[in-house]
Formats: C-alpha cells, structure tokens, sequence
C-alpha cells in the first residue's frame, strides 16, 4: 500500500500542476486532505477541478470516465491512480443513493457543500499548501468531531449511506460524532436497511478491521444502526452469563471487549469474533446456572444467515462458520485423545481459530495458560507428527486381500488414529491393528 500511495500522491501532485498551468482551478479533496493534516497516510487520492471531464481527459490521454455524467474520470499512471472530479452540485436525491443529476460548477465552495461530513469537506492546494475550509473542518478536526455538512438528518435521506460511514470515520479516527449528527442518525437508522447489502457489508467490515471496531460497534447501537443491520447482535445485549466463567458481564460486553483487543485482522478474524456467540441469546435458559446448550450450532446458523444476507463470497462465509463451529472446542483440548488433539490442530488456518480462542479467553476469564501450551504445541509440533505420511491406504488394503467398500475409509481413520497416537508405527502394524479390528481380510472376501 505504502508504495502505490506515495506513487499516487506524486501524481496527484502532477495533475494538480497540469490543471492549474491550463488555467483550470484545482485541489486536493476529502480524505486524503483530512489524513494528511492528522499527519496519517492517505489510502487513495482525490483531486477536485473547474475542468469538464472532457477537458481532464484531454489532458491526461490514458484516464479513462468512470462516471461522465458524474463528472468523474479516473488518471492512472502504472501502478498509481487518481480520481480527478468536476467540482459539482448533486441535486435531487430520490432513492436515498445518488444523485438524479448533478449540475458541474465553478466555485469550489458548491462541492464542498455536497459533500457527507466536515473533515471530509476540506480542499488543498498541495504547492502552496493553502486550505479551503468551507465549512469549518479545520476546527472539527482538532476537536475530533465527525459532523454533517448542513442538515444532517437531510443529508442522511439524500444518501444513507453516509449514517455508516460516519460511524467507520469516528472509529477509525478515535472521534465523536457531534450531537446533533448523532441524532439524526438515531432518526433515520431505520432507512439503513434500504442500502444494497454489499455496500452495507463493506462499511462494516471496514468498521471492524480498520481500527476502533469497539467504538464502532458502540455507535452503531447507540444509533440504532445496529437494529437495522445486524439484529442478531443487537440481540447480545443484556443475555447474562455465568459470573464464574463470565466475570465481565452480558454476552454484549464480552464481545466488545473482543473486538477492542483486535488489531489488524482479517475479514474472516473480525466477523467470526463478532459473531461467535450469536447462538447465545435465544438458547439462553436457567438450569443450575446459566446454561447456553447447543448455542454454536444455533450460531452457526444465525452467523450463516447474517453472512449470506450480507452477500459475503462462500469462501469467507466458510471460515468465518467454521470459526464460530470451533471456538468451544478449545474447551476440551485437556480431554482429547491425541489423535482428535491432532486432527483439530490440522484444521485449515488453525492459526485464526487460536487467535479467536485467545481474544475469547483475554476477554473473559483472562485465564491464557491453556492458550499458550496449545500454541505452543502448535508452533513447535514437527510436520511429521502432525501429518505423518500415510502407512496404509486402500491399495494395502485389497493387496492384503480386503473386498473395497464403504468401510475402507473408517478402517483407514482408524489406523490413522493408531499413529497419530504412536501405537503403530510401520505397515505391519498397521496390518496387524486392522486384522485385530476389523478380522482376517478372508472374512470380508467370503474366501
Ligand atoms: P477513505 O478513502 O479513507 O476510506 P474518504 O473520505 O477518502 O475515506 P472516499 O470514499 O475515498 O472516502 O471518498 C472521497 C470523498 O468523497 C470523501 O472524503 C467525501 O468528501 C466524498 N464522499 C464519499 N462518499 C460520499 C457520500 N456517500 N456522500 C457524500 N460525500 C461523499
Ligand atoms: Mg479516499
């Protein structure tokens, strides 16, 4: 990332010039002006000019018009690339997405206005390093506020999108968002559910792996957003559990913990944290204590449904399940048998599920002593104790004078078993084991 962004920002720069000593207005907008005043590096770069898309492509043979009507055009120079946009107004919104027309302008200032929050509203000069600041930006920033531009409840019928992507930005950056934006939020965060879900689904991946997912989180029910785009985990908060294993409170507060202790996680990371108790709430019952049987099945369930809701491709979808599917067993690991132990140290990235087990146990009993002798264990375990090459396989078998059938593949895991656990350790053995289990191969052959 580093590199393809050092690359953009020197082209951006070049367009700049290019713009201006054409005689056109132009700056640096957005996000890349927002993070590099907080002195962060910006993933992407957004030139805003007087020049018609025509006349950007004109200049620059090789962009290409995303959205010429949008008055958009896309400069690419090898690796690097930059949206160069036509300063504009956006009128009548009447999906709550985009725009039905927008009107190109001259002034600067008529952009600005269009645009969704404060400290995203502010334009640069990158030669002079002067800053347009229409709307107060400049103070919202050094206050570390996420406020709307104009009305926000207005802003946030026109697009409501806009209601997640404050949330993401206050996160991220560590903000508030200004009280008046926050309730107009809380206003309409049923109409977030009128988002396409992949666009909803980005947003909140963004909220979880981007930094600050607790404080995201937070917002996000403070708002009621959380109502409308993910109910199941709404539904964490106030489900009590047992003090003894739960010290920390509802499930709610635990999983909120878990996501404060997330650093850079994968996609896969995040969701599976996030949802790995989702089948607490409606199993929730009162025995002897707080009992929570069957809730991983339940969430496998749930999580499925939310995953495939929110149009996640099945190879995420997968893992995030198949985290949610083992985070109990880790309970059990003093109990398994050796080759169990084994076959669940060989589950595909293994090493998410330890880490998704370690957050569970930081966030709880705080007990990691478990944790770390299984890590241990993993990072150490040779190869071929974990995975040792096959003794047998079905060829032996019929050699040997065994009829081919459905059981060869339970007859082969149970000689596996046998030197997972070290009690065969040749062909022979082997051989031997399944004489003892399974009888003479003439038995099966009818010989
Ligand atoms: P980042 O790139 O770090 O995710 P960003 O603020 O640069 O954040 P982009 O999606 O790159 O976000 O958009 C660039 C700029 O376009 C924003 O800073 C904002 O000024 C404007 N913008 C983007 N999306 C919207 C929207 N839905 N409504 C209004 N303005 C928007
Ligand atoms: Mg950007």
């Amino acid at each position: 990332m580093g590199n393809s962004s050092n690359a953009s920002a020197g082209l951006a720069a070049r367009i700049h010039r290019a713009l201006r000593d054409a005689g056109f207005a132009a700056y640096l907008v957005g996000g890349c002006v927002r993070d590099r005043l907080l002195g962060l590096e910006p993933k992407d770069f957004d030139v805003a000019t007087s020049a018609t898309p025509d006349e950007v492509a004109r200049l620059f043979p090789g962009s290409h018009l995303v959205g010429a009507h949008f008055g958009v055009v896309m400069v690419r120079d090898g690796d690097a690339e930059v949206e160069v946009a036509t300063f504009r107004s956006d009128c009548a919104y009447r999906d709550g997405r985009r725009p039905e027309r927008v009107e190109f302008e001259n002034d600067p200032r008529q952009d600005v206005l269009r645009r969704d929050f404060t400290v995203n509203a502010l334009m640069l000069d990158p030669s002079s390093g002067e800053v347009l600041d229409f709307v107060g930006g400049r103070a919202d920033l050094a206050a570390g506020l996420i406020r709307a531009v104009g009305v926000a409840e207005l802003r946030f019928e026109e697009d409501h999108l806009r209601m997640l992507r404050g949330v993401r930005l206050a996160a991220s950056l560590g903000f508030s968002v200004e009280a008046r934006t926050l309730e107009a939020m809380r206003r309409k965060s049923g109409s977030v559910s009128l988002v396409a879900a992949e666009r909803v689904r980005d947003e909140l991946t963004r909220i979880l792996t981007e930094g600050g997912a607790r404080r995201g989180f937070e917002l996000l029910d403070e708002t009621e957003l959380l109502n409308a785009v993910l109910p199941e985990v709404a539904a964490l908060k106030g489900v009590a559990q047992p003090a003894e294993f739960h010290p920390e409170g509802d499930v709610w507060t635990h999983t909120l913990l878990m996501l404060e202790a997330l650093k850079t996680p994968s996609v896969e990371l995040a969701w599976g944290v996030l949802l790995h108790d989702v089948g607490k709430p409606p199993t929730f019952r009162v025995a002897e204590r707080i009992r929570f049987d069957g809730h991983v099945e339940v969430g496998v369930e749930i999580a499925g449904r939310i995953l495939h809701r929110l149009r996640f491709p099945n190879a995420v979808r997968e893992q995030v399940l198949a985290l949610v599917a083992n985070h109990l067993r880790f309970k059990d690991v003093p109990h398994m048998k050796q080759s169990t132990l084994l076959r669940f140290l060989r589950t595909d990235r293994f090493a998410e599920h330890l880490e998704l087990h370690r957050l569970d146990c930081l966030s709880s009993n705080r007990r990691l002593g478990g944790y770390e002798n299984l890590k241990r264990m993993f990072d150490e375990l040779p190869r071929e104790i974990l995975k040792p090459p096959r003794l047998l396989n079905g060829d032996d078998l019929i050699r040997a004078g065994y009829a081919p059938g459905k059981r060869f593949s339970a007859i082969l895991e149970v000689v596996e078993d046998a030197q997972l656990e070290r009690r065969v350790e040749t062909k022979e053995d082997a051989l031997g084991l399944v004489c003892a289990l399974f009888g003479a191969p003439d038995a099966h052959t009818g010989l």
